[in-house]
This record gives structure tokens, C-alpha cells and sequence, in this order.
């Protein structure tokens, strides 16, 4: 029975291979020739020029184990890691796709075998969710798979309709879920496929690419359609394993330890410990990714993010009694695990240090005293019986120590307020209008040598615009 990762990462990519795909290495977490998309958030896209029949392969069918980040852009789930089971901010995406080759059919019976056959999940916890106009979806699943017709459940269009963009390749979508149990679930009698909880974990995302949509918004069929897949290793290593959730499998075990170590304290005896061990060790790996792939701490785009996964980083390590920089640390043991399947972690390793300690000892500078002044505020708020933090407070953290808004809205959760968000965001808004034509922050003559040549290769990438104009918010 296969069980560890990286034993299913090898199983996934051959069972495909077998099938005809060609195995393609991962592409770079900053997309290439894509200045509008924040960080690679999906297996497609490296192939999106193939989807769209700009670009011409060798092959039709190809499998791949792709690193994404989701954190800022159109997919941000940079706060709900440490709080969901199964959210990170970096993963591996295991994925096959089907260029005009194979369809609905085809898609299934391959997804239906591998979990079934080759993983051996059991048949009667898996469930299957279809777009709720996709009949042909939902008797393929009957007849080929023999899913119980009362175990398809149809869905609206935000939940299993895709699009790559506003116009362009589109379709329904197609999902596998595996029911946890109810121990697992949100507890309200609500509770069914579609809630947002992890009783019903989302496994594997299958994409059917049949329309395209035009200016006007109509959809015309595509005359040859595609297949676009996405399975997260985490959540689905963690089910192998028996774990209920993603960060007690042994993709986190050794990180974990490593973190147990650094602090002096154990994992599993306290949430409020558990959540800043998950939190940091899904940073430590993001951080150690996103630096191998060129990216550096700044104050906009792409280095932005990572600013903030590091001080994010940093502010939990506060939690665990942590007082000196921690995060090289970290990734050191972030390498080490998976340097095997991505052997670009070990050339940065050197640069990764520097980085990290520089950035982290920057922010400690002003770490203690702007987390003293916030107590104080909520202490304020709490005696005039408030439960919200305002806007200008926020922005006086942000301006004045560093405080990325999300550091906010944790001590906000663990303490329990809430945080007027918009009026952080006017805020900011103002000071942007204010500071426009101000010189930016020039980071990269701190960088060791070896760092820089990459930087100046064009290894970062430069970040010129967003998805849309919501992404632009939330990346803030
Ligand atoms: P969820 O509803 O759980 O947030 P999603 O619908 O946003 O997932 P998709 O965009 O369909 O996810 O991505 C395909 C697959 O990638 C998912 O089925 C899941 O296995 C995995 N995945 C998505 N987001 C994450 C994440 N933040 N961390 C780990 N795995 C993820
Ligand atoms: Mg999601
Ligand atoms: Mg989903
Ligand atoms: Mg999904």
C-alpha cells in the first residue's frame, strides 16, 4: 500500500506515464511570460499557450507535480493556514491535462482508478461534486465509475464552473471529496458537500476545457476539448496516512520537529502552540520556495508577499517564546526534506540564510513594541466594551512598525476582535496618492553576490499588474 509522499508524488507521475503522458517537470513558482499573475497558483499554468492553441507541443496528454504558492493574488489563502486543515500556502499540485486528446470520459475513468486501484481509497467515502448542468459529467460518473447517484451532488457556477480569464477557455468542473467523518465537520446541521469546513475534503479538481467565452460573454463550444487536473499532495498524503489533517503528515513531520527543537516546545498539547508550529512550518517552506525560484523581501508585488509570509512567520514565532531570527532555520530542514524532488533548494540555501536573517532582524526591531501597542489599544477597545479594531489603528501598525495587515487580523482572531478592514484600506489608499513618485526601496545591494547575479538574470521576475482589481485588494 502506497503511503509515504514522496511514494505517491512517483506513483501519480507514473501511473500517467503509463497512460501515455508525458511527465513534465514543474515550472518556476514565478510564471514565465505572465506578469499579470502573482505567483504559479495551478499545474496549467505552464500550459496555458497550449491551452489556448497559441503554443504547439510534441505531445497531448501530460502529467506534472507543480509547486503553487496561494497567498495574494486571486487565490489567497495566506490566512486560512494554521486555522483550515487543509490549506497551505505553498503546495505541490499533482495534475494531468489532455490537450484536444481525451475528455469527461477519459478523465474520470483515470482519476476514478488511480484513487481507487492505485491508492486504494474506499469507494463508499468518496463523493463527487458535478457543475449542476453537466449531465453528461454526472452519468459518466454512474456509469463509468459506479458512484451512487445519490453521492453526485451539482453545484453552481462558483463552485465547478472554471475560467482562465473573463474571456477564453471555460468549463465545468468536476471535484472528488472524501467525507472525513462528522467528528471532522463544522457541526451545524447544514453541514454537506459544498461547506466550506474539512469534513468533505476536496481531493482532486478535474476541469473539462469545452467553451470559450467571447467579448459578449456567450459561450461556443471548443472544437477540441481539453482536460486540466489538480490534486493537492498534502490532502491527499494526509488521507493515505490516516490524518486528519494536512500538517501531521510526514510532508511536515521533520519540519515540525525542527521547529519543536528550535523552541523547546512540543506539538499536539495546545492549539494556540499547534497553530503557530503549522503557520510557521507552511511559511518556512513557502519562504524557502518562493527565495530557490528568485523572489526577495520588498515592499510591492511578488517580494511584498513574501514580506509578509515572514513576518507572519516572525510574529508567531513570538508565540512560541522565539526572540532571535528562526526562519533560516527552518528552511534549512525545509531543504533538506525536499531537496530530493527539487534539488534548486540546495544552490539557494546560502542565499536563503542571508535573506531570511536580514529580513527577520529588521522586523524584530520593531516587532515587540508595535505587538506592546496593539495590546494596549485592545485593552483600550475592551474596557470601552469595542470589539473592533479601527482602520487608522491598523494603518498606524502597517506605517510605522511593518505590520502587514495580516499579523493584525491574527492577535485580532486569537483575541477576539474583528478589524475594520476598509477603512485600513482607505487609509492606505491615501498614503499611496501621497507617496507617489517617492523613491523605492532598493533591496538588492544587500544581497550576497551569488544572489544577485540571479536576481539580475531575471530569475525574480518582475511583477507588473494584477489579475483584477479585487486581487489588488487582497494582496494588501
Ligand atoms: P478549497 O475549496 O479546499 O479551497 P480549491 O477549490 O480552491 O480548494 P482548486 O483551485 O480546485 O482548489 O485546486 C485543485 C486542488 O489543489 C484542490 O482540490 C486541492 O487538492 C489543492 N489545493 C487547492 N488549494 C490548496 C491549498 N491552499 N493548499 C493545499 N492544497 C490546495
Ligand atoms: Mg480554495
Ligand atoms: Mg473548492
Ligand atoms: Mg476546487
Amino acid at each position: 500500500k502506497i503511503t509515504a509522499s514522496k511514494d505517491i508524488r512517483q506513483a501519480f507521475l507514473s501511473y500517467f506515464e503509463q497512460k501515455g503522458h508525458k511527465v513534465v517537470p514543474s515550472s518556476s513558482l514565478v510564471p514565465a511570460d505572465d506578469p499579470s499573475l502573482l505567483f504559479t497558483n495551478a499545474g496549467m499554468v505552464q500550459f496555458k499557450q497550449v491551452f489556448l492553441g497559441e503554443e504547439k507541443r510534441d505531445y497531448k496528454r501530460a502529467a506534472t507535480c507543480q509547486k503553487c504558492v496561494r497567498a495574494g493574488g486571486k487565490h489567497n489563502d495566506l490566512e486560512n493556514v494554521g486555522y483550515t486543515a487543509r490549506h497551505h500556502t505553498f503546495f505541490e499540485m499533482l495534475g494531468n491535462f489532455s490537450f484536444g486528446d481525451y475528455f469527461k470520459e477519459g478523465a474520470i475513468r483515470y482519476a476514478w482508478d488511480f484513487l481507487t486501484n492505485i491508492i486504494g481509497l474506499p469507494k463508499e467515502k468518496l463523493w463527487i461534486t458535478v457543475f449542476e448542468d453537466d449531465d453528461e459529467a454526472r452519468e459518466l460518473w454512474h456509469k463509468v465509475a459506479g458512484v451512487p447517484k445519490d453521492r453526485i451532488v451539482g453545484l453552481g457556477e462558483k463552485d465547478n464552473f472554471w475560467a482562465m480569464g473573463d474571456t477564453g477557455p471555460c468549463g465545468p468542473c468536476s471535484e472528488i471529496l472524501i467525507d472525513q467523518g462528522e467528528e471532522v465537520g463544522c457541526g451545524s446541521p447544514d453541514c454537506r458537500v459544498g461547506c466550506d469546513c474539512d469534513r468533505f475534503l476536496e481531493l482532486w479538481n478535474l476541469v473539462f476545457m469545452q467553451f470559450f467565452r467571447d467579448e459578449s460573454g456567450e459561450l461556443h463550444p471548443l472544437p477540441r476539448p481539453s482536460i486540466d487536473t489538480g490534486m493537492g499532495l498534502e490532502r491527499i498524503a494526509a488521507v493515505c496516512q490516516g490524518k486528519l489533517n494536512n500538517f501531521d503528515s510526514d510532508l511536515f513531520e521533520g519540519i515540525i520537529r525542527a521547529i519543536e527543537d528550535l523552541s523547546n516546545q512540543k506539538y499536539g498539547r495546545s492549539p494556540e502552540i499547534d497553530v503557530a508550529m503549522r503557520v510557521i512550518a507552511d511559511h518556512g517552506r513557502a519562504s524557502a520556495f518562493l527565495i530557490a525560484d528568485g523572489v526577495i523581501p520588498s515592499n510591492e508585488g511578488r517580494g511584498f508577499v513574501l514580506r509578509r509570509i515572514i513576518r507572519r512567520a516572525a510574529r508567531y514565532g513570538r508565540t512560541l517564546g522565539l526572540s532571535e531570527p528562526f526562519m533560516a532555520r527552518v528552511c534549512d530542514r525545509v531543504v533538506e526534506e525536499m531537496k530530493d524532488a527539487y534539488p534548486e533548494l540546495v544552490s539557494a540555501k546560502s542565499s536563503m540564510r542571508q535573506i531570511l536573517d536580514t529580513e527577520e532582524e529588521r522586523f524584530l526591531k520593531t516587532l515587540d513594541f508595535g505587538l506592546e501597542i496593539l495590546m494596549e489599544e485592545l485593552d483600550t477597545l475592551r474596557k470601552k466594551g469595542e470589539g473592533i479594531i479601527p482602520g487608522s489603528f491598523a494603518f498606524k501598525l502597517y506605517d510605522t512598525y511593518g505590520f502587514p495587515i495580516d499579523i493584525v487580523q491574527d492577535v485580532a482572531k486569537e483575541q477576539g476582535f474583528e478589524i475594520d478592514r476598509e477603512g485600513f484600506e482607505r487609509e492606505l489608499e491615501a498614503q499611496r496618492k501621497r507617496s507617489k513618485g517617492a523613491s523605492k526601496e532598493v533591496v538588492t545591494k544587500e544581497l550576497p553576490p551569488k544572489y544577485q547575479e540571479l536576481v539580475e538574470q531575471g530569475r525574480g521576475g518582475e511583477f507588473i499588474g494584477y489579475e483584477t482589481l479585487e486581487a489588488k485588494a487582497t494582496l494588501l
